[in-house]
């Protein structure tokens, strides 16, 4: 048997992720690749490091992004800041807060689980209470966006708790950066870790990450070595650090770095502020059509993340055969739920370059369709109108 190339079809992803992924940042990808220790592209780690500080706001010197996915930007900051014996409070609102629990424990340390209902917030009281009963927590771990429920937790008043209480905070941010405000010196946030292919739609497989001031103290104090080498931002910094002489560390991902660094320059021309305010404005789009084909929020409205959104599966109406439909008609792809959510709810992402009206209208048309073919009639037309209507 003779394999040949392989052709995906252009499909259009409007689940957790990856987002559709801009054509400026695929044709970026293409383009000749450098050595990874050729001056041109040193001086392009540099201007990424620099656009990944706006996107983060934040001053931290130690900013850039980790050659793996948003899962090993989780695991830099555990193995990095936990050693064995470490108390962690870990809040666990989702899938990912659960994660976190995993890298406490095999970095030796003990997590004190803070649970709390999926599809609601991290609630600042419990956090306070337990930091209070406890008293010697020394990291403080939250998901800002939890991707697997669409919950928004108040990262400002957290980071504050931690701050308060004399605790470092750890803070997953792979879903919020680009899509809901993401302030980390201002909200005093200690280590963040985000990734490439939810609201900066670029391709998966690179996390950003960034420490503070006393972060970088507590790395540079540890009394036992960082159990991960890949990971170890003393030796990564070798490479990616400023001035001085780049040495090699691993081979960066040459072409991969192109286009985050394209899609870190679509930010900065977009503007942070008018990217988290289209997000806003799809997503009232999104509900707006969403609502007259009776379909409703998991999430309240207080809490809800723009550019992930959890509705339930109206009755009547198969999960699995919907969403076969959705991609073998339309092209299209939303998520299914996760845990206790799984069968009851989808996930539809408005993430980056996927919150356009286009992609809203192409859902609620295809949704519609779906709902049809199960019996329940729906009026596409009136969906589509009432989401163009948010916004004009
Ligand atoms: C997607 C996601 C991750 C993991 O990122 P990968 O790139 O899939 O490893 C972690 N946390 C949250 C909140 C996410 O949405």
């Amino acid at each position: 048997m003779t394999i040949s190339s392989f052709h995906p079809p252009r499909r259009t992803l409007m689940g957790p992720g990856p987002s559709d992924v801009h054509p400026r940042i695929l044709e970026a990808l293409g383009r000749p690749t450098l050595g990874h220790l050729d001056p041109l592209f040193v001086g392009m780690m540099d201007e990424t490091k620099a656009l990944l500080k706006y996107a983060f706001q934040t001053s931290n010197e130690l900013t850039l992004p980790i050659s793996a996915p948003g899962s090993a930007g989780m695991e830099a900051c555990f193995v990095n800041l936990v050693e064995p014996g470490d108390k962690v409070l870990v809040c666990v609102n989702g899938v990912f807060g659960n994660r976190m629990i995993e890298n406490v424990t095999r970095c030796g340390a003990t997590a004190v689980r803070l649970d709390f209902a999926w599809g609601t917030a991290v609630e600042p009281a419990a956090v306070e209470a337990a930091l209070k009963e406890h008293g010697d927590i020394k990291i403080l771990a939250f998901v800002h966006a939890e991707t697997s429920t669409g919950a928004l937790s108040d990262a400002k008043i957290l980071c504050g708790l931690a701050k308060q209480y004399k605790a470092l905070s750890i803070v997953d941010a792979v879903t919020s950066m680009g899509g809901v405000p993401l302030m980390v010196d201002e909200w005093q946030a200690d280590a963040v870790y985000s990734g490439s292919q939810k609201c900066l739609s670029c391709t998966p497989g690179l996390s950003p990450v960034t420490f503070s001031d006393a972060a970088v103290a507590a790395i540079k104090g540890r009394k036992h070595p960082v159990q991960s080498w890949f990971l170890d931002m003393n030796l990564i910094l070798g490479y990616w650090g400023e001035g001085g002489k780049r040495a090699y560390h691993h081979t960066a991902p040459v072409n991969a770095l192109y286009g985050l660094h394209e899609s870190l320059v679509m930010l900065q021309e977009e503007g942070l502020e008018n990217a988290w305010q289209r997000h806003a404005s799809m997503h009232k789009a999104l509900a707006a059509g969403l609502e007259t084909l009776g379909i409703r929020f998991v999430v309240d409205a207080d809490h809800r993340l723009p550019q992930l959104n959890s509705v339930y599966i109206p009755e009547g109406i198969d999960d699995a055969t919907t969403r076969q439909y959705l991609l073998a008609k339309y092209d299209l792809e939303i998520g299914a739920g996760l845990g206790d959510l799984a069968g009851k709810v989808w996930r539809i992402g408005l993430m980056g370059y996927s919150a356009r009206i286009e992609n809203i209208s192409l859902l609620l048309k295809a949704l519609a369709a779906a709902m049809g073919e199960q019996g329940i009639a729906c009026d596409a037309a009136k969906a589509v109108a009432a989401a163009e209507a948010t916004l004009v």
